[in-house]
């Protein structure tokens, strides 16, 4: 049983020492002290599916026995910032990491988050093609350093900094969209930015497959070939976010990009690759590597042997459990059952996503389409209360983001099925 600290005593706490920024989801912010597999439990015992994992880096499950063996044996036995040294943890992982990749990403470069993913690509990038310009989509999340926060592109995530060098293309987006899920007129909207708004030339291009923060918005099918190849033509390296749809999370394929076909320059990801410790990549082939040979690139804890020895330890439950298959079946049938619930609940405008990493998209009129965004935020309480947690986006903030741990069943599909049915029911 839980002796520690009780809910209040955390929270004062809280407002006092924490950053004033932070935000929790419920009008009594949970206690949460421990976590197995797709559970979590409060202070009091009390369970809750958590389907909102995703989010918070889990993929294996919290806690996962091998995940935790790995890291707990490397912790005492090293840890170090291995930069100058040589170590297997990292030169294993790394090795197995690259066998993931298609064509010839085979070089990796690791941080300690996804920013700096993200950051270091960008980075990448403006050295290879001696240009600075970077495309990326409105709607999108890619991180909150200076570079990054300038690829996002939401308000809510940007300070007033400055933010040269980034065009935000008109986002995709099949429901709301401009041009409904006609890629071509998406893509000549990229081909006018590179006529009108830079030199000719750019740096490359930004995107992830599935926006998370953006709310489950899956950038609509055939844009990606099609604005690679403007990019391309235009001098730009193309980069693909995996932060969230990459590590089997979208089920039929290990990487968001793959579900469009395309093969990127260079592609980062974190979250999901160590099950919940600090720890982030970035994948790119041996000639685009090279332009970090020009100065010292050097990161304290990226790829550290805690992180790599977690890191790959993640691979293999991945492998051992099959859980990108797992995450297409359960995925496949929880998407179904919600659109069940969409032809029930006239609040449903729009459900969406691939595999475990689904939206369902709140609106009080579906012809207008108007954000439901207070209605969302008491269903999410509603649901807290009968044992689910689930996570919310989109810039609105009116849509359910459902990102389980990848070992979530089908009987935890049915009963979050149910439980939202109860919620949405009760508004
Ligand atoms: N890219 C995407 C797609 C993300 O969702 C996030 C985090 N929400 C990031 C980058 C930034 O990752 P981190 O918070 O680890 O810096």
């Amino acid at each position: 049983p839980y002796d520690g600290p009780s809910a209040a005593e955390i929270a004062r706490k809280r407002a006092e020492y924490l950053s004033p920024s932070l935000f929790h989801f419920y009008s009594k912010p949970l206690n949460i002290v421990e976590g197995k597999r797709q559970y979590l439990y409060d202070e009091h015992g009390r369970r809750y599916l958590d389907a909102f994992a995703g989010i918070a880096t889990v993929c294996c499950g919290h806690c996962h026995p091998d995940v935790v063996d790995a890291i707990t044996a490397q912790a005492g036995r090293l840890q170090h910032s291995t930069v100058l040294y040589l170590n297997h943890a990292i030169a294993d992982f790394a090795e197995a990491l690259a066998s993931k990749l298609p064509g010839d990403l085979k070089v990796v470069f690791f941080t300690n988050s996804g920013t700096e993913a993200n950051e270091l690509a960008i980075l990448m990038a403006r050295l290879y093609t001696g240009s600075h310009d970077i495309i990326s989509l409105r709607n999108s999340y890619h991180g909150n350093a200076a570079g990054t926060m300038g690829a996002t592109a939401q308000k809510n995530w940007k300070f007033n900094v400055i933010q040269t060098g980034v065009h935000h293309a008109v986002n995709p987006d099949p429901y709301r969209g401009a041009f409904g899920s006609d890629a071509e007129k998406y893509v000549r909207d990229v081909q006018e930015i590179i006529e009108f708004g830079t030199t000719g030339q750019v740096a490359g291009f930004i995107s992830e497959a599935i926006q998370g923060v953006g709310g489950i918005v899956e950038v609509s099918p055939g844009y990606l070939p099609l604005a690679y190849e403007t990019v391309r033509k235009a001098g730009g390296l193309c980069i693909a976010d995996e932060v969230q749809a990459g590590f089997a999370r979208v089920g039929s394929h290990f990487w968001g990009f793959e579900t469009h076909g395309v093969v990127p320059d260079i592609v980062t990801m974190a979250k999901g690759i160590g099950n919940g410790i600090p720890l982030g990549a970035v994948v790119t082939t041996p000639e685009i590597a090279q332009v970090l040979t020009r100065r010292c690139y050097f990161n304290t804890f990226g790829g550290n042997p805690l992180c790599t020895a977690g890191g790959l330890a993640v691979l293999k439950v991945l492998e051992k459990e099959k859980l990108q298959e797992n995450a297409f079946v359960v995925g496949s049938y929880l998407k179904d059952r919600l659109r069940g619930l969409q032809e029930k609940h006239e609040i449903i405008g729009d459900v969406r996503g691939t595999g475990f990493m689904l939206g369902v998209e709140l609106v009080t009129d579906r012809q207008l389409k108007t954000p439901a965004k207070e209605e969302i935020c008491h269903a999410m309480e509603h649901m807290k209360d009968m044992g689910v947690l689930v996570g919310k986006g989109g810039f609105y903030g009116n849509v359910f983001r459902i990102t389980p741990p990848l070992c979530f069943t089908k009987e935890d599909a049915d009963f979050f099925v149910e439980v939202m049915d109860v919620a949405l029911s009760k508004l």
